[in-house]
């Protein structure tokens, strides 16, 4: 007999409630990648609080009932270290950290890795500053430094100040500005340098702000 389309939208909708409480059992499942309760309990444990985790860990895999400490090797000096249930129950739930992410370096390695990133932090710093800086000229009369700090700005090797360096100019206006803006797109799209579009955006726009201005 042919079905109706109510009897099979009735078995669509049968299908698709079998198929939301399969997912929520397994859900309910203990995190087969631990180890059981027993020696758990053992080796020192923590309860893990699984509504905090479905709220902030993105996750669509299995949640733990508990925390238990993880022996691993410091991933840059090789150390054996454990991740103890305490710190973990504040990665995941304190720190949010990934459901997948684990400790992977010691105490001393994760502080070295720390400094280095940070040492390494000034020169975006620097960056954002010149931005910045280059910003504020535009605001104000150019004086020959000013203009000096722009025409060094447009040799950098950092498109987002070549980019700001060109608004500067646009704002400050005037011809002989239109004119070097000018010559410096010339000179960008010769010798085969290749010619960033969003540099010729900023150009032409502010050129043609200096040309209404004129
Ligand atoms: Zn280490």
């Amino acid at each position: 007999m042919k079905k109706s389309n109510k009897q099979r939208r009735a078995e669509i909708k049968a299908r698709r409630v079998e198929r939301t409480a399969a997912s929520a059992a397994r859900l309910r499942l203990p995190d087969v990648r631990l180890p059981q309760p027993a020696f758990a309990f053992a080796i020192g444990c923590e309860p893990a609080d699984r509504l905090v985790l479905q709220q902030y860990n993105n996750t669509y895999g299995l949640l733990p009932d508990f925390y238990v400490g993880r022996p691993f090797t410091c991933r840059d000096c090789g150390a054996e270290e454990l991740w103890t249930a305490k710190q973990q129950k504040w990665w995941y739930e304190v720190v949010h950290g990934h459901i997948d992410s684990r400790a992977v370096r010691c105490l001393a390695c994760r502080r070295a890795r720390r400094e280095r990133l940070l040492n390494a932090a000034p020169g975006a710093n620097l960056l954002r500053e010149q931005t910045g800086r280059l910003r504020a000229l535009g605001a104000v009369k150019p004086n020959a430094r000013a203009v000096a700090e722009v025409d060094a700005a447009l040799e950098s090797k950092w498109w987002s100040l070549r980019v700001v360096a060109i608004q500067t100019m646009g704002r400050w206006g005037g011809a002989e500005n239109l004119e070097r803006l000018n010559a410096f797109m010339a000179a960008r799209s010769e010798g085969g340098r290749r010619y960033f579009s969003w540099e010729r955006l900023a150009a032409d726009a502010a050129k043609s702000a200096l040309m209404r201005r004129e």
